[in-house]
C-alpha cells in the first residue's frame, strides 16, 4: 500500500524489474522510494517530464546488465 512519503513513481517504475537480486531492489526502495525520492536521479527526470532510462538506478549509477 501506498503511503504519504512514497514516491509518485512507485507503482509504475521500470527499474524493479531490472535487480537480479530483491535484496539490492530492497535496499534501493527502502533508501529512495520509500523515503528520499527527492534526491532519485529517475524522479529527477521524470520531474523534467524526461523518461529515464530503465538501467539507470537512482543514485545515479547504472545496471549494466539492463542496457542492452
Ligand atoms: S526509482 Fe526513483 S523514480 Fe522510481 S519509484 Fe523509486 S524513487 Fe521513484
Amino acid at each position: 500500500m501506498k503511503d504519504a512519503q512514497d514516491c509518485p513513481n512507485i507503482i509504475k517504475c521500470p527499474i524493479y524489474e531490472k535487480f537480479k537480486t530483491e535484496l539490492l531492489k530492497n535496499i534501493y526502495i527502502s533508501k529512495y522510494c520509500k523515503k528520499d525520492y527527492e534526491s532519485c536521479v529517475r524522479y529527477q527526470y521524470r520531474l523534467k517530464g524526461q523518461r529515464p532510462p530503465d538501467y539507470l538506478l537512482p543514485d545515479g549509477k547504472t545496471l549494466e546488465h539492463a542496457k542492452n
